[in-house]
């Protein structure tokens, strides 16, 4: 089919491709364009073009972006928003020192740059002690609020009494007035009608996936952890593993119960597990997918990999954290493992456990992928369609990760080609979510204010003033409302309306409101934290 070229159509602009990614059929394709409804941010329809040259000249509302590499949106389907770098501060002192409000502006800054790395969903696993914050999030991200990736979250994980909370000593009796309160880590229940109850809280509370704990090294507090100074250790503890075990939470009745009672709300189940055979467990119970790397090699991990592929779980493997925290010998382990699983047809979803380390590296997740031999194809779909699916798929409420009609406009533009550069997913050079460009060359397109008065009087004082003209400033929210009745694309293309110009005055290459609210630059290394 011809595209659409009418001149006065305001309702879709056209993005041009010369290399293009499909999930569904697991291939480059070769000049494809996609026309994007800028009022509903959905894909209109795509068509693949003769040659690489345009089917005429470049309206300006349209995206050129041939000579690039193009993909949907990536999805990174374990994440933690709230979450910084363990190496800045171990996670569980996050937990407990870290106030809800610095939390938050950490998460914001973490979404945004999730975002102009090019991911344009997140799966985010829980919390951590902040109870049902990201359901909060997710909806200022949705209103226009702030920028970030599409969140469908699971407020607080399921886990059974006592298993995975904030540890400390200073707690002679729980409940009472002696010693520390801590916030919950998780929401406890015991039983299978105490953890269908607990789906159902989850549920009302906003979650748009439940996690489960499977198992977890749940008898910390037996050997406490070592401590300076005098009798800040134990004299002669067991080995670490010995120490404190990943143990399971739950029986396979509740576990059953669990997915079954997800079910009924058409919810995904997203299962932590350490050990094979709690992970087989989970699997068995019908979870969607099932997170980390496992501890053991034992003799249920060919069970298991049949299990999983036979029944078509996800392995969301989260090989980044296995790359943070275990030895380089144990490492190659899990990549081999990984690799071994593809091989007899278990579906990987690239969730890198984003938060253990910084927000805008979760790209890290498909490097170890392809490094442990995995084909580049396979390691897009993991990272994009089967992203989706472990989400929920439609059930998400959402089609995003795969091109159609209808689905979300979320398009990642990189400036080389992972087949050949191994660090091709750092050069990220344009996304978009929604139809809206959040960043082009390179760089971020700022929809940032930088002036709260309204347009004539923002212009009656700078002429007062004998200053130079700055464009009008819209908020943040307005901006996206107007770009979506308007065009998408104007803040990086700029528009006859005084929204649109208003945003594209705010592309100074070095915009002071930019550096002000702490944009990821183009470094990979940026720290957000
Ligand atoms: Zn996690």
């Amino acid at each position: 089919m011809p595209p659409n070229n009418d001149p006065n159509s305001r309702e879709t602009l056209a993005v041009h491709t010369s290399l293009l990614f499909d999930p569904i059929q697991k291939s480059f394709l070769k000049n494809v364009s996609v026309e994007v409804n800028t009022k509903t941010g959905a894909i209109a329809r795509l068509y693949q073009r003769d040659s690489s040259h345009l089917p005429g000249p470049l309206s300006e509302h349209d995206i050129d972006l041939r000579g690039k590499v193009v993909l949907p949106g990536f999805v990174d389907s374990h994440t933690h928003i709230f979450l910084h770098s363990d190496k800045e501060r171990l996670h569980s002192h996050q937990m407990r020192d870290e106030s809800p409000v610095e939390r938050t502006v950490r998460a914001v800054n973490h979404a945004r740059a999730a975002l102009l790395a090019g991911y344009t969903t997140y799966r985010d696993l829980g919390t951590e002690a902040l109870g049902n914050a990201d359901a909060n999030l997710r909806d200022c991200i949705n209103r226009g609020l702030t920028p970030g990736p599409r969140l469908l979250v699971a407020t607080e994980a399921l886990a059974s009494n006592g298993s995975y909370e904030i540890r400390t000593e200073n707690r002679l009796a729980r409940g009472s007035a002696v010693g520390l309160t801590l916030p919950r880590a998780s929401d406890p229940a015991d039983g299978v009608w105490a953890v269908r109850a607990a789906v159902r809280r989850r549920v009302g509370e906003g979650a748009d996936v439940i996690k489960f704990y499977a198992d977890y090294r749940r008898r910390v507090m037996r050997f406490p952890p070592d401590t300076e100074g005098p009798g800040g250790r134990l004299l002669f503890p067991p080995d670490r593993r010995e120490r404190n075990p990943a143990l399971p939470l739950y029986s396979q009745e509740e576990m059953d119960a669990i997915v079954a009672e997800a079910r009924l709300a058409d919810v995904p189940v997203a299962a932590h597990a350490a050990e094979t055979s709690t992970a087989l467990m989970a699997v068995r119970a019908g979870v969607t997918t099932v997170e980390h790397i496992f501890a053991d090699t034992s003799r249920c991990r060919d069970e298991m990999v049949a299990e999983m592929a036979g029944r078509g779980t996800i392995w969301v493997p989260t090989l980044s954290t296995a790359e943070e925290g275990f030895d380089e010998h144990k490492f190659e382990c899990c990549k081999r493992a990984v690799k071994e699983a593809f091989d007899r047809g278990v579906r990987l979803a690239a969730g890198a456990d984003t938060g253990v380390f910084n927000h805008g590296r979760n790209c890290r997740e498909m490097e170890i992928m392809i490094e442990a031999g995995i084909p580049v194809e396979d390691v897009l779909v993991a990272g994009t369609y089967t992203g989706w699916h472990a989400c929920g798929g439609d059930a998400s409420g959402f089609r995003f990760g795969w091109w159609d009609e209808g689905n979300r406009a979320d398009i990642v533009a990189l400036d080389a080609d992972p087949r050949e550069d191994p660090k091709a997913f750092r050069k990220v050079s344009f996304v978009m979510k929604d139809g809206l460009v959040w960043k082009r060359d390179g760089r971020p397109v700022d929809a940032f204010p930088a002036t709260q008065w309204p347009e004539e009087e923002a212009a009656e004082s700078a002429e007062e003033s004998g200053t130079l003209r700055e464009p009008a400033a819209i908020p943040l929210r307005s901006a996206l409302c107007a770009a979506s009745t308007a065009s998408p694309s104007a803040p990086s293309f700029g528009g006859p309306t005084p929204a649109t110009s208003s945003i594209k005055g705010s592309r100074d290459p070095t915009p002071a409101a930019t550096s002000d609210v702490g944009w990821e630059t183009d470094s990979f290394d940026v720290n957000l934290g």
